[in-house]
């Protein structure tokens, strides 16, 4: 599996952000109402859902080199290379990783995303992170 994005999203309220930003269709909502569904098979990649989704729903996850990529909006930035303890979506520490690099882009519409490099074990549910002591 080359890409493969991780979908948190339980929304039933109408939103298509994700898909509307998929020039693939890998990324595609049977109704409106209707949490995504993603086809690895067409995925290239390029981060738009990730960075269009207004919920922060969408992960990206690279299990080849371990990394994790999602949007980060605080001011406050680790440096790159900083070593981060990664937590899940209840803000448990599930154990360290490293800051890669910020991903900003025109067609991200002002959304900075974050790759994260972690423990592969980690990488699906990890849901952010926060700066070590
Ligand atoms: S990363 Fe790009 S190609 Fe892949 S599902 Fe998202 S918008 Fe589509
Ligand atoms: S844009 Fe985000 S919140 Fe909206 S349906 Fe897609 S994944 Fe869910």
């Amino acid at each position: 599996m080359k890409h493969q994005i991780k979908v948190y999203c339980k929304q039933e309220i109408p939103c298509n952000p994700c898909a509307a930003s998929c020039v693939r269709g890998a990324i595609f909502k049977k109704t409106l109402t209707t949490p995504p569904i993603f086809d690895d098979e067409k995925c290239v990649g390029c981060l738009l859902c990730v960075a269009n989704c207004p919920g922060q729903a969408l992960f990206y996850i690279n299990q080849e080199k371990g990394e994790l990529i999602f949007p980060y909006e605080f001011v406050n930035r680790p440096d790159i290379g900083e070593i981060v303890n990664l937590v899940d979506e209840f803000g448990f520490i599930l154990g360290l990783g490293e800051v890669v690099e910020y991903i900003e882009k025109k067609a991200f519409n002002k959304t900075t995303l974050i790759k994260v490099k972690g423990p592969v074990e980690f990488l699906e549910i990890t849901r952010g992170i926060v700066k070590g002591e």
